[in-house]
């Protein structure tokens, strides 16, 4: 583009803000405000009086005790949320704008001067768009300076609940080849249910929103760049549920690790039952590494209780060595017939009966 009619055009342009260009010029060294607009450059500093509140008292502190003197207003008069400081180069004079009034030779000199662009090859497409995301990211700067700290912090305290907690439940089961059980399967909870602050708000999961690598509208890679109003506040009524989550928490934790205890045990049991087994008896060895594979103890037809169960652990004993999966009902059915005997620390299979309280005995 030919540099005098992309003067022109900006001078257009610069003819929107006629109360803006007479009070920057009257603060200007240059009697011309073709001149006196070059003199001005932004200087990076940015104040969001939102954040006057939130225990950000320095915000307040900072636009009250600054030389333009016109907190909430840009200089053009215009109500602002966004405090975006210019300076005069020439001059000295520190001054205020808010996004809108950030004008195309102040973003001019910014790229020139701090990207170190050759004036000449920036065309006015570009300037739009570097006005836009030069706005953005120095609204963007100046919150992760005040809260990017504590949100950084909060953020790494919960992310791993988070995905434990924040999660629905679709009523189905799958096998975890860890624990060997059927287990509640779980998805992230990608949109909340009731209302914030009720006792049954389900909120959606934080990390989900924040920075989940599959979610392609994560709020980290977002334009904006930083949290949320809504994830903020989420954030803050998980911190004050902390107790009852850890509670959640442990409980699940505890079934967990009892789970491997009761692992271990089972693993005792079939260690001792492999010894006593015959090396040619093969269906037998496939038996006893179908209960490993599974995580259930090694049982036998005498201990059904009726024709029906002896029928069913026959059944299971096949589709053990055959490490056929057992179904839900099969597995839950098999386990409650199983629990009637206790695996002592020893890998002995003892009657549940024996552990009878005597007291219970007496009362007999
Ligand atoms: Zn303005």
């Amino acid at each position: 583009m030919n540099a005098d009619i992309f003067e022109e055009q900006l001078k257009i342009k610069s003819n929107n803000y006629p109360r803006l260009t007479s009070k920057l010029l009257e603060l200007s060294n240059a009697d011309k405000y073709d001149d006196a607009k070059q003199e001005w450059r932004i200087t990076g500093k940015t104040w969001d009086s939102n954040r006057t509140y939130n225990n950000h008292p320095n915000v307040l502190l900072e636009l009250n005790n600054h030389p333009s003197n016109h907190k909430h207003h840009c200089l053009c008069g215009h109500n602002i949320r966004y405090h975006f400081e210019v300076e005069n180069t020439i001059t000295n004079v520190l001054e205020i704008v808010g996004s809108s009034c950030i004008n195309n030779w102040m973003v001019l000199r910014h790229i020139n001067e701090v990207l170190k662009i050759d004036k000449r090859t920036i065309t006015e497409k570009m300037i739009d768009e570097w006005k836009q995301t030069a706005v953005q990211s120095l609204v963007k700067d100046s919150w992760w300076e005040l809260d990017g700290e504590d949100f950084t912090n909060n953020f790494n305290n919960i992310k791993d609940l988070d995905l434990r907690i924040n999660v629905k439940k679709t009523g189905k089961k799958y096998w975890d080849e860890m624990l060997k059980e059927y287990r509640p399967q779980t998805y992230i909870r990608k949109s909340s249910n009731g209302i914030y602050g009720h006792p049954d708000y389900q909120m959606a999961s934080i990390v989900w929103r924040w920075n989940h690598p599959d979610n392609k509208r994560s709020q980290i890679n977002s334009k904006r760049g930083f949290p949320n109003e809504r994830l903020i506040n989420d954030i803050a009524h998980f911190l004050i549920n902390m107790n009852r989550i850890l509670t959640i928490i442990q409980i699940e934790d505890k079934k967990d690790s009892e789970r491997y205890q009761e692992l271990a045990l089972i693993d005792n049991v079939i260690r001792n039952e492999i010894i006593k087994t015959n090396e040619n008896d093969l269906d037998q060895h496939h038996f006893l590494k179908g209960c490993d594979y599974f995580g259930i103890r090694p049982f036998t037809t005498g201990e059904a209780r009726n024709a029906w169960e002896r029928r069913f652990l026959r059944d299971m004993r096949r589709v053990v060595v055959n490490i056929q999966q057992p179904t839900e009902k099969q597995a839950d059915k098999l386990i409650n017939i199983l629990n009637r005997r206790i695996i002592t620390e020893e890998g002995a299979v003892l009657s549940n009966d024996e552990f009878v309280n005597p007291d219970d005995t007496m009362r007999m």
